[in-house]
């Protein structure tokens, strides 16, 4: 079938499509977690004191022994076989963003030739799943593949019901042979114990006596693109490389704001229940959709929880959504940038460090002695974000979501707190001098919750801040739609554990001298300002001149792609800050630059590849049709003495000529194969790779709105944006 006819086929078969039927929906306490084996499941399978000994673990992460492993096994087994579960899987986060399961039965064959099911606390410890084809960034050699699965007790297990049948699935971590992180899981888990350690030090200098462990928490709103199926199979780029990569821009667009929370579309609203229902069965809390600011975009927040659960949920999340969304016809797209011209995708990623003792620690509360902690963990976020910018810049570098940072979309490329007026305030009256004066005059009360508490109200928030303080909690708003939030909670954790253990190292010399706790605060606090205050940036973040004032007047970093970002993870101080706190090993840092600048050049080769092709085999043709039947006609109409003039069709032809001259380009472009370094890869990528496929895009797409629309062989903008 010709891209033509399948546009058109496309365009009949969604004008007399019906959203399909909406189910009543089930009540919440009913469904809630029904398919996860938390601790609600295990308190009823268990005995006293296996459950005791699994709620330890559960809650404290303290290993489990033999005997109660075997015990929880056997009773996970029959609870995951009471919902008709055959096979179960240990499911894992590897190095790309994906998520990676490998399926085992539960049955064993005994000599008589009977099979029974069996599953030992072995096997739910550790998997093996080999692997050997997941990018290890070197970590292992081709004699040495083996790779290990080991159940995070800490996430729980669940199953996975599709239309082909339902999966006990555990949430593990991936591992070499020689016990190096090969996933996402296990930096994660590492980062919360650095950043625990270095706080319970900071908190018991403070005077804390009870301090519990601390976590971190992560709330994730997704952004995510809807694109009916019919449309989309019409379309190779949006099929292979998740984003159109031709496409004039539609008269009518986002410009009126009239989608952002406007009325969600029928088929929609009946695809976001049907997919919460499942959420609402794996645990996950899912709390607010609306529609976003372009047509055809939604976002789904759910409820924060622990960053680790979080992060195994947020992968859950986007596996569930993607598969929700074809039973109803979609494919779902969480592109950072689908169309060109429209608004982008991201994942605006909440975070925030806590306990049972102390609570929150991003949170004012009400007396002066909380007030101090949250300055100190406040100072300590804005002493990482400005020591480690280049880090978080690299932790969300991606082709894609290069297309944001780096062009003139939210938020920008260059790494910026925001803190509100009152609390900038706050912290540039510390700065001055101001503070340290009252607080040698006794007990200073700042009563923060009570101002802050006005600036809580999310309209009044900076949008354009790619890092915000918003009342209780940071949100890095730059991380991309598509990406797993483990890289950078990794990056924020471990960054608050360097910075807490600094902050612990200079409140003891302070308080060793006989200074009282308040004004030894505001002293660190002082030193850290002066050193890092540079960063709190209140302004417009999408400005030119912030733009300039940043890098010229302040000495921060504006890093537009992803070449220009990964090297961070080589930087000294970075592989110095993971060494340090026990986070990622030298060779675990190197081998993640690895597979991030892999990533990066695939994605990019793939898109010049489709680029070619699509331009070669649908659009050139179509021109080309379009041409002959306009000379023709211009032929015919002259026998009867009318003649048109050709300035049309000439141009239509230049503009032809000019497109095929730029695909020749591009196609040259990809075959060079040999590269210094994977840097001078990287950068071919972006400089010669990119411009090129955007030369030959801005010729077709100058073609699309001239061609007879007849003729058109893809979907357009107007048709797949606006969701019927
Ligand atoms: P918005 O940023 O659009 O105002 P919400 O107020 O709904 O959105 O919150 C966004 C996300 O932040 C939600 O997932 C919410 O649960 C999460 N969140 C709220 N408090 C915290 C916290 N203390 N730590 C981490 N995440 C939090
Ligand atoms: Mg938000």
């Amino acid at each position: 079938m010709s891209g033509l006819t399948s546009r058109k086929n496309a365009i009949t078969e969604i004008t007399n499509r019906a959203p399909k039927s909406c189910k009543t929906p089930e009540p919440l306490n009913k469904i809630w977690a029904s398919d996860v084996f938390g601790l609600a499941a295990m308190e009823e399978a268990l005995s006293k004191n296996a459950f005791k000994a699994i709620k330890k673990t559960v809650q404290t992460g303290a290993p489990l022994d033999t005997a109660t492993a075997d015990v929880v096994a056997a009773a996970m087994k029959d609870w995951a076989i009471a919902k008709g579960v055959k096979f179960f899987s240990h499911i894992f986060y590897p190095m790309t963003n994906i998520t990676a399961e490998k399926h085992d039965g539960f049955i064993i064959t005994n000599s008589d030739g009977g099979a029974i099911t069996e599953f030992t606390g072995s096997l739910l410890i550790k998997g093996e799943p080999d692997g050997s084809s997941f990018p290890n960034g070197s970590l292992r050699m081709t004699n040495a593949a083996r790779g290990y699965t080991a159940w995070d007790p800490t996430s729980p297990a669940y199953v996975m019901k599709t239309a082909n049948g339902a999966t006990l699935m555990i949430p593990s971590v991936f591992m070499s042979w020689t016990g190096e992180a090969l996933d996402k899981k296990i930096p994660l888990l590492r980062s919360n114990k650095a950043m625990d350690k270095a706080a319970q030090k900071v908190l018991s200098l403070m005077g804390e006596t009870e301090i519990a462990t601390l976590n971190s928490s992560c709330g994730a709103e997704q952004e995510y693109f809807l694109v009916d199926e019919h449309f989309a199979n019409a379309r190779p780029d949006l099929l292979l490389a998740g984003r159109t990569l031709f496409g004039a821009a539609p008269a009518k667009g986002q410009q009126f704001d009239d989608h952002y929370f406007g009325a969600i579309p029928a088929r929609v609203q009946v695809f976001m229940q049907d997919f919460e229902d499942k959420l609402y069965r794996m645990g996950i809390p899912a709390k607010t959709h609306h529609n976003e600011v372009a047509p055809g975009q939604f976002e789904i927040a759910p409820y924060f929880e622990a960053a680790n659960v979080a992060a195994d949920h947020q992968q859950l999340l986007m596996t569930l959504m993607k598969s929700t969304a074809k039973e109803h016809g979609f494919l779902c797209l969480l592109h950072e940038k689908p169309f060109a011209g429209v608004n982008g995708s991201g994942k605006h990623v909440n975070w925030s460090v806590g306990n049972a003792t102390q609570g929150n620690l991003l949170d004012p509360g009400s007396t002066p002695h909380d007030n101090l902690n949250f300055l100190l963990f406040c100072g300590a976020v804005i002493r990482g974000v400005h020591k480690y910018g280049p880090l978080l810049r690299a932790v969300i570098a991606s082709a894609a979501n290069d297309h944001r940072l780096g062009a003139n979309e939210a938020p920008p490329a260059i790494l910026s707190v925001y803190l509100g007026t009152q609390l900038e305030s706050v912290f540039n009256d510390i700065k001055e001098g101001k503070l340290l004066e009252k607080a040698k005059g006794g007990l200073m009360d700042l009563g923060l919750s009570q101002i802050l508490s006005f600036e809580r109200d999310p309209g009044d928030r900076n949008r354009t801040s790619p890092f915000a303080f918003t009342g209780n909690r940071f949100e890095f708003r730059a991380v991309g739609s598509s990406q797993s939030v483990s890289g950078p909670l990794v990056a924020m954790n471990t960054m608050l554990a360097d910075s807490l253990t600094w902050i612990a190292d200079k409140l003891e010399a302070v308080l060793d001298k006989g200074e009282d706790k308040t004004a030894a605060v505001i002293t660190v606090l002082q030193e850290l300002m002066e050193e890092h205050g540079n960063v709190i940036f209140g302004g417009d973040g999408y400005s030119s001149e912030w733009h300039k004032a940043a890098v010229e007047e302040r000495g921060l970093k504006n890093i537009p792609t992803t070449a220009d970002a990964l090297p961070a993870f080589k930087e000294e101080s970075v592989v110095k800050l993971f060494e340090s706190t026990g986070v990622l090993s030298p060779a675990e840092l190197a081998s993640r630059f690895e597979v991030y600048a892999e990533q990066y050049i695939l994605s990019i080769e793939v898109e010049a590849k489709l680029v070619v092709g699509m331009a070669s085999t649908r659009i050139y043709p179509a021109t080309i049709e379009y041409l002959d039947s306009l000379s023709s006609t211009a032929t015919n109409l002259s026998k009867l003495n009318i003649t048109i003039s050709h300035n049309s069709i000439d141009e239509i032809a230049a503009e032809t000529d000019a497109m095929m001259a730029a695909v020749r380009k591009l196609k040259e472009a990809i075959e060079v194969e040999e590269f210094d370094s994977v840097e001078a890869h990287l950068n071919y990528c972006a400089d010669t790779l990119c411009p090129l496929m955007l030369e030959v895009r801005t010729h077709a797409d100058a073609l699309e709105l001239v061609v007879s629309d007849d003729l058109w062989p893809l979907p357009k903008y107007q048709e797949m944006l606006f969701i019927k």
